[in-house]
Parts: structure tokens; C-alpha cells; sequence
């Protein structure tokens, strides 16, 4: 996707219209990442309901993954997943990156 000029974005960077999460790539400058424990999720979706950038990846009714893309790190999944032992926790980009290797 090409970047716009300053003279073809809206007055302040609004974004005018819903649903358009899909054309921006919000995890080039996440901070924090959802890191999704399988063992533990009983796929009840709330984070599905709550992401606001649609990153959670459901298939069959069941959560199967998180949309690294287009997740920003905003921690609401996190929050909202009503498991006293979260299965999903939001670690420090750096660390994620090492735990993976
Ligand atoms: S951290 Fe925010 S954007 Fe990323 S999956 Fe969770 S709720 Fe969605
Ligand atoms: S809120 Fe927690 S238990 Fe429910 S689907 Fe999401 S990660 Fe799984």
C-alpha cells in the first residue's frame, strides 16, 4: 500500500468511516504483545467480541490464533478474558521476540 501526502489525509488523521482496521498494519509499532495459551482458552470469544482491530483469528467457533498484523497491543483482550489463569497475557515486544527465537 503507498502512503498518502499530508494533502490526502483527512484534517487531524481522523479515520471517517468503521471497519477499516483490515488496511492498517497496527503491528509495526506495537509495544506489547497478546500471547495466546491454548491449553487455557475455553474459546468463550470475548476477546473476539472486544478486540477493537478484529485480530482475533476464529475458526469453527474456536480461537486459533491472534492476528499479529493488525493487532496493536492495546491489552483489551487481555483484560477481558474472564479466566483467573488468563490465556492470553501481553509481554514486551523485545521479549516476545526472544521467547520466539
Ligand atoms: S492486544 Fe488489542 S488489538 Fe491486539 S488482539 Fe488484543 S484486543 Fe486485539
Ligand atoms: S477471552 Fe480468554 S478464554 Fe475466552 S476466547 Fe479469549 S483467550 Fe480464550
Amino acid at each position: 500500500m503507498s502512503k498518502k501526502g499530508w494533502r490526502e489525509i483527512p484534517i487531524g488523521g481522523i479515520i471517517l468511516e468503521g471497519g477499516t482496521s483490515a488496511q492498517y498494519n497496527t503491528g509495526s509499532w506495537r509495544s506489547f504483545q497478546p500471547i495466546l495459551d491454548k491449553s487455557k482458552c475455553t474459546s468463550c470469544l470475548m476477546c473476539w467480541i472486544y478486540c477493537p482491530d478484529s485480530a482475533i483469528e476464529v475458526k469453527d467457533g474456536k480461537v486459533v490464533g491472534i492476528d499479529l498484523e493488525h493487532c496493536k497491543g492495546c491489552g483489551i483482550c487481555a483484560r477481558e478474558c474472564p479466566l483467573r489463569e488468563k490465556a492470553i497475557v501481553m509481554v514486551e515486544e523485545e521479549k516476545a521476540a526472544l521467547a520466539k527465537g
